[in-house]
């Protein structure tokens, strides 16, 4: 299963952009991601074979669309100079550390696999995404949106549907995809608030924060601790995120919602980690990997994964009860 970073209907505002120029971009995002999810099994196929038993490696796509491209960098190399190579590999290694060290986890699969991230893909390319296989950056269209690599929590968010594509595998539409989706930002946000050395307390609890360029009115993508302020910008609308269930949006759109509904769970997530207190990925963090690998059925929703969480937070099973009741989800 292919997790893009940017959501379509996002994608869409900046096809609609007055700049002809990056009104193509986006057009040529859209139309790639759509030929690319009708031959990815053939993409996943290539990936594999050149996989090298190292912990992880930067390839280079060469503004190509050919992965995983070019080897550029794996463990043990210095620095290549080239800002999306570098920021990937030092990305990478965090993350797999993160896992590693807070959660004990050995990889995504928890058997050591090889992590493989392509920077530079395709050209003027508004997006990142896990493919089943691997990690792949675009460079931004230089006008919306700047370099994925940039913002880590990005590369996290990514590297978590991996993560929770071989834990729980919860299913990608209504609640199950949204609670997917909001597991990314958790341990994407984990990730950046580590590398940052903030606690739960200090953090902004931006989601992609600095993606957007100067000519863009907005901080991030989401905002985890006040959903549906993260932008707003006469061209891209309005963050259509809520973060409560009495704003919950019922439609057909993005998964049923996916990455508006993820809101919730995300804002469950900032309550809970900053009533545990400490930092998100050692305290409230220890609770939904916890609860996001201890045999949860694909179709949870919001009151079943809560119910999870209060299960696992032992002598916090208050704060995490109190954090879902925050947001209007009863954990039964
Ligand atoms: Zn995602």
């Amino acid at each position: 299963m292919r997790h893009a970073f940017v959501p379509d209907y996002l994608l869409e505002r900046v096809r609609a952009m007055d700049d002809a120029h990056c009104a193509r971009c986006a057009d040529l995002t859209l139309e790639h991601d759509r030929r690319f999810r009708a031959t990815r099994g053939a993409q996943s196929l290539t990936a594999t074979a050149v996989a090298s038993g190292k912990p992880w490696e930067i390839h280079d796509a060469e503004h190509g669309t050919t992965l995983p491209g070019r080897l550029v960098r794996s463990p043990g190399d210095a620095a290549t100079g080239d800002d999306a190579t570098d920021e990937a590999a030092d990305g990478i290694a965090a993350a797999l550390a993160m896992y590693a060290e807070v959660y004990d986890r050995d990889s995504f699969d928890d058997k050591g696999a090889d992590v493989l991230g392509t920077v530079h893909y395709d050209q003027n390319y508004d997006n990142a995404f896990w493919n089943g296989t691997q990690l792949v950056f675009g460079d931004g269209d230089g006008k919306a949106f700047g370099r994925f690599t940039r913002p880590v929590d990005v590369l996290g968010h990514e590297l978590t549907h991996a993560v929770t594509e071989r834990t729980a595998g919860l299913t990608y539409e209504g609640q199950s995809g949204a609670l997917n989706e909001s597991i990314s930002d958790v341990f994407g946000i984990s990730l950046k608030q580590r590398l940052l050395k903030q606690s739960a307390k200090q953090a902004d609890w931006l989601i992609g924060e600095g993606i957007f360029l100067a000519g863009v009115k907005g901080t991030a993508l989401r905002s985890m601790k006040a959903p549906g302020t993260a932008y707003d910008d006469p061209q891209l609308g309005k963050d259509p995120q809520v973060g409560d269930m009495k704003d919950y949006v019922d439609t057909s759109d993005d998964n049923g919602g996916v990455h508006t509904n993820s809101g919730i769970p995300n804002r469950a997530f900032y309550l809970a980690a900053t009533a545990v207190g400490g930092s998100a990925a050692e305290g409230a963090g220890r609770i939904w990997y916890a609860a996001l690998t201890s045999g949860i059925g694909a179709d949870t929703d919001f009151a079943g994964f809560a119910t999870a969480t209060v299960d696992a937070a032992g002598e916090h099973a208050d704060d995490v009860r109190k954090a879902w009741q925050g947001v209007g989800v009863t954990a039964s």
